[in-house]
This record gives structure tokens, C-alpha cells and sequence, in this order.
């Protein structure tokens, strides 16, 4: 299972699939991350630094996350594709079609001028989990995404 959590500052990723419940997170930042509540991660609930650190500590790498910097991230199902927006300005956006096997992710892409930030990683999230939500298969042609799926 592949989650996103988004805030002004924070983007955090957490593919389940990887967590050995060590509980490193817990320790560093007990009001984020608490395995009694639904969503288990809450990044309103202390200071971005600290969650940071205690993403740092995650041995498996089930947890990574970048800065936001302002830039939004959205599912446009109707256009069937992920985009981001620094203000009005489109400056990436993943695409996928939809077939009977599943989502097929075929193309990723963010201005040049905008990459080392990861927001191709925050597009193909976004698919990535609206597809696990609605019991989908993802198959990921685009190099990218099966970059993300493997990782
Ligand atoms: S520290 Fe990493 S492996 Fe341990 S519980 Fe948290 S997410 Fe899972």
C-alpha cells in the first residue's frame, strides 16, 4: 500500500509494503506517526524538523519525504492524470489510461527547471494510491513509475 500525506511544507510517502514496524517514526515523532489512529499519520501534529528527523531514522525506507515548496499536487480523474501547479503554472503532470487490466501509467513529466524536488515521485503517489483506493491494478509502462513501484 502506497500513502501520501501533504502538507504547505511536507510531503511525506509511506509504501507499507516495505515497513518492518520497527517503529523508529513512533519514537521520533509520537504525535505524528501513532499506529492507534485512522490516518496513522498526522503531519499537522508537530513541527516539520521533527517529523523530518524521525523519517530519517525509518531503517527500511517505508518512510521518505521531501519539502512541498508551495508546489500543489492533484488527481484530475476526468483527465486521467496527476498534476502539479507552482500558483496557476502547470509545471508536470503523469498520465494513465484506464483498461481492463488496470491503470496503465505510460508518461511522467516536470519542467527541468523544477526537478530535484520530487514532484515526479508526489505525481506518480497520487495515481498510485487513488488506484490501490479503487482496488486497481497499476501497470506501470512509464520508466518512472516502475522506478517508484520497485523502490
Ligand atoms: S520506522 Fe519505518 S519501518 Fe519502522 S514503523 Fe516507522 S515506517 Fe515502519
Amino acid at each position: 500500500m502506497h500513502r501520501l500525506y501533504e502538507t504547505e511544507d511536507l510531503t511525506v510517502f509511506w509504501n507499507s509494503e516495505k515497513c518492518w514496524h520497527a517503529k523508529r517514526c513512533v519514537t521520533g515523532s509520537p504525535k505524528t506517526f501513532d499506529i492507534t489512529r485512522r490516518p496513522w499519520i498526522d503531519l499537522t501534529k508537530a513541527p516539520s524538523p521533527e517529523i523530518w528527523q524521525a523519517i530519517e531514522a525509518c531503517p527500511s525506507k517505508a518512510l521518505t519525504c521531501v519539502y512541498t515548496h508551495g508546489i500543489k499536487v492533484k488527481l484530475e480523474t476526468d483527465a486521467n492524470r496527476s498534476v502539479a501547479y507552482d500558483n496557476d503554472k502547470l509545471i508536470g503532470e503523469c498520465d494513465y489510461y484506464e483498461t481492463s487490466d488496470g491503470w496503465e501509467i505510460y508518461h511522467t513529466e516536470v519542467l527541468p527547471e523544477y526537478g530535484g524536488r520530487g514532484i515526479a515521485k508526489r505525481l506518480v503517489y497520487k495515481i498510485i494510491e487513488a488506484a490501490e483506493r479503487s482496488d486497481k491494478t497499476i501497470i506501470p509502462t512509464c520508466s518512472y513509475a516502475l522506478k517508484i513501484l520497485q523502490e
